[in-house]
């Protein structure tokens, strides 16, 4: 009863028991999460660990028997690149071509992968990490020592250019099917 002697309104009351057991179910949930493993780690101090095709940050590479650079200067990921942020200058050698110099803009890059699939030498590849933040641009304006350090600093991904070209490459034909063929026999559709 009211303090004038008059009852409380049916609304008020409904409303008021709406609003405890609104309040319940959400301290309910809170608690229910008070005892839950967190799903945040305490980055930089812990790292992730990323899948084999995570593609992070892109690296150029050596090549791991002769420790020559795999970067033959052929320009094809300049060409692809849809944001032109690659720039090479080719150095013509004897036995092989080099980069002379090699920058990327990585603050402009669309992390599309197209310049690691045209690769023919596995040179440029994209590394699980993407630990570059930095708040000066020109940090991310990256010349070719830069580029290679970063290779050997962190992991590379699975997806290197060869490997992503032989994923697009057509299935072979099965082995009855490549032998039909080889005879020159055709098959008759089935009906
Ligand atoms: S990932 Fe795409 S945008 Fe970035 S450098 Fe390679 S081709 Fe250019
Ligand atoms: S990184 Fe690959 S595609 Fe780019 S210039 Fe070097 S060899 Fe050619």
């Amino acid at each position: 009863m009211g303090s004038n002697g008059a009852r409380p309104a049916p609304g008020f009351l409904r409303e008021t028991a709406q609003l405890i057991g609104a309040v319940g179910r959400a301290m309910a949930i809170t608690l229910r999460n008070l005892f839950r493993r967190p799903v945040t780690v305490r980055y930089p101090d812990v790292q992730r660990a990323y899948p084999n095709r995570f593609r992070g940050i892109l690296a150029l590479t050596y090549d791991p028997e002769t420790g020559e650079e795999n970067c033959i200067g052929c320009r094809l990921c300049e060409y692809i690149c849809p944001p032109q942020v690659i720039k090479v200058e080719m150095l013509k050698a004897e036995k092989r071509n080099y980069a002379k110099t090699f920058t990327l803009e990585l603050y402009s890059c669309e992390f599309c992968e197209l310049c690691v699939q045209v690769c023919p030498t596995d040179a440029i590849i994209m590394l699980k990490s993407f630990d570059l933040a930095t708040a000066d641009r020109r940090d991310l304006l990256l010349d070719k020592d830069r580029l290679h350090a970063l290779g050997l600093q962190f992991e590379p991904s699975w997806a290197t250019g060869n490997r992503l070209r032989d994923m697009q490459a057509p299935p072979k034909p099965a082995r009855a099917e490549a032998k039909v063929e080889a005879k020159g026999e055709t098959k008759e559709p089935a009906e």
